[in-house]
């Protein structure tokens, strides 16, 4: 598209900065590279400009001389309309390039409820949605991200799937893809060849073991220090900097911590190094240091010393996410800004807690609810889970009883100091494969609000806040993180009905996605229900490193509310030990013991 046809539809569209391109660190564009990839994200600008898989990838295929990677993101609805009335295709940020002309489109699929959205993507970029449709002259279109560790919902619509970390597996399709064209070799000869990489999956060339694809090393794995920097606003407004990957916590419902193991880790050396470049090169005024679980970081506290200096000559804040409360210190959260904590215990009750392991006691969670209010903070966050396997109403009141106990700690704890400010926020089980509760069924919509309810009126009589999120959508995300290739047509049909950012609320229609199941002759209870163990789960042809027996122990262990430890340290071959590489680099640096396992 050419740039005043483009200033003029900007003219007409809200936040068009989401459309212009131009980033601070965009790099130089090699427009005549054989490799055209484009990276999409099936959500706004705003999103996806905050995630970080996304930044690190466009930055391997960069750098390589044979690729160039352009971005693309689901426009707004008010740019859609444009781009349709003029028929104009979806093009990319950096050179307006229409996204059916690129060789290959990545899509990152961070969450079950932006599958539509890939299809309105496709759909305004003129790709044919269907694989079976695309030809020689068609773009390739895949998808990584974590949603794909069960493909099957998609397998209709993404000719290749990349399961596990990208790093090294988007650089071998780079490769194969040039030598493929190099050769005369045809598209079908590149599925074939590239089916063979690890951690890839091409439903054409049939269902075989897709073993995930594992970094060994992180410390040496590749790190965007000088990454794009949004035009506008982003939803984390903030240099991000992965520390570790992984998590060996092993709560039960987690799906990250089971497909992301084994925990690797940079050095403090590379994380300085790296944090220093990227607050020069960003200019941002905080920076996040990021991982599943922050403050496991064994040497953080070396690391936050030789970080001060450094963060405190340029005025900026450190951010540390994804804290427990078992390993909160409150002088590790002073240098951020004293604005709300956010904790997670999960579930009410000690017995709950321990039904999906974790981990924490009611002793860790008021010393360190003490420990923030000692420390001036009056504004709490906790994020619970509703419709956990065994849970009851007492495990539901026992979360507001909670509640009422920690507004009576900052009472004792922050006298004269005005009023503490808790939310509750309650998000809806979803079982996830690959996890101990992967056999789990998710309780029906008729419970889910009755519990709500429930809890609403008891933190209500305390004057807690409470958020929750909609019954329908918690199903539907359960739907397809446990789905097969039925739910192909059923996503197809959604679309056609206009559904799309269905992870918006106002955007989200259950009634189309009943119809549309309806008229597909698909049921949704087929894949809320409870699985048998001894049944073939549609994503047991994928192996992420954790087996299923490792995961039938814990959902057994779970039963008698018997918990696991922390297997940094404590090893019970979860399935990791045997990648050699990955396991050498990491669990074999921690393990004191292993823990016997039956069998
Ligand atoms: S192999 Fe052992 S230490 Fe490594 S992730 Fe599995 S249980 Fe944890």
């Amino acid at each position: 598209m050419n740039e005043a046809k483009l200033k003029k539809i900007l003219a007409k569209v809200d936040k068009p900065s989401r459309y212009c391109g131009g980033e601070l660190n965009t790099p130089n564009i090699k427009a005549d590279a054989p490799f055209k990839y484009l990276l999409c994200f099936p959500d706004v600008y705003e999103v996806a400009m905050s995630n970080l898989g996304i930044k690190i990838l466009y930055g391997i295929l960069n750098n390589r001389a044979d690729t160039v990677c352009e971005t693309a993101y689901a426009p707004w609805e008010d740019m859609a309309k444009i781009l349709e009335e003029e028929d104009l295709p979806l093009f990319s940020s950096e050179t307006r390039r229409p996204m059916c002309d690129f060789d290959m489109i990545g899509f990152s699929m961070q969450y079950e409820l932006s599958y539509t959205t890939v299809l309105y993507m496709l759909r305004l970029g003129k790709v044919k949605l269907l694989c079976k449709e695309r030809g020689e002259d068609d773009p390739i279109v895949m998808a990584g991200g974590p949603c794909v560790v069960n493909p099957l919902p998609l397998a209709d619509f993404i000719d290749l799937f990349s399961i596990g970390d990208g790093e090294q597996t988007l650089d071998e399709l780079a490769a194969l893809y040039n030598e493929n064209k190099k050769s005369g070799g045809t598209r079908k000869d590149f599925l074939e060849k590239a089916a063979k990489i690890e951690g890839v999956y091409v439903p054409s060339v049939g269902k075989k073991n897709v073993r995930r694809a594992v970094i060994a090393d992180l410390d040496s794995a590749y790190f965007p220090t000088a990454p794009q920097v949004p035009n506008i606003e982003a939803v984390h407004n903030r240099a991000v900097l992965e520390i570790f990957r992984g998590c060996t916590r092993g709560c039960r419902f987690c799906q990250a911590g089971m497909i992301y193991r084994p925990v690797r880790e940079r050095s403090v050396d590379t994380i300085v190094r790296y944090a220093e470049e990227l607050i020069d090169n960003c200019g941002f005024d905080e920076i996040s240091l990021s991982s599943l679980s922050t403050c496991d970081y064994p040497d953080l506290r070396p690391l936050l010393q030789k970080l001060k200096p450094i963060t405190d000559a340029r005025r900026v804040t450190i951010a540390l996410p994804s804290t427990r409360v078992d390993s909160f210190e409150a002088e590790f959260v002073e240098q951020s800004r004293k604005g709300s904590l956010t904790f997670a215990p999960e579930a009410g009750t000690q017995r709950l807690r321990d039904v999906i392991n974790k981990n924490i006691t009611e002793d860790d969670i008021f010393t360190c609810m003490r420990r923030a209010f000692e420390k001036g903070y009056s504004s709490v966050k906790l994020y619970f889970m509703i419709g956990l396997p065994t849970e009851t109403d007492e495990d539901l009141l026992a979360i507001a009883d909670l509640a009422a106990r920690i507004k009576r700690l900052y009472r004792e704890c922050a006298t004269g100091r005005g009023f503490v400010n808790i939310t509750v926020s309650a998000s809806t089980f979803v079982p996830k494969p690959f996890t101990p509760f992967q056999w789990e069924p998710q309780i029906g919509k008729d419970e889910i609000r009755r519990k709500q309810d429930l809890l609403k009126t008891a933190l209500s009589k305390i004057r807690v806040n409470f958020n929750y999120h909609g019954s329908d959508s918690s199903v539907l995300e359960a739907v397809f993180a446990r789905g097969d290739e039925k739910l192909g047509k059923v996503i197809l049909k959604a679309s056609e009905k206009g559904c799309v950012f269905d992870s918006w609320g106002e955007y989200f229609d259950f009634e189309k996605w009943q119809a549309a199941f309806g008229e597909c002759g698909v049921k949704m209870q087929d894949y809320t229900r409870e699985f048998g163990e001894e049944e073939v789960l549609p994503w047991s042809f994928v192996d992420v490193g954790v087996t299923q027996e490792y995961l039938k122990e814990e959902r057994a262990r779970s039963r008698q509310a018997e918990t696991t430890p922390d297997c940094r340290g404590n090893c019970r071959r979860c399935g990791l030990q045997n990648r050699k590489a990955a396991f050498k680099n990491s669990c074999a640096k921690h393990i004191k013991r292993e823990l016997p396992r039956k069998g």
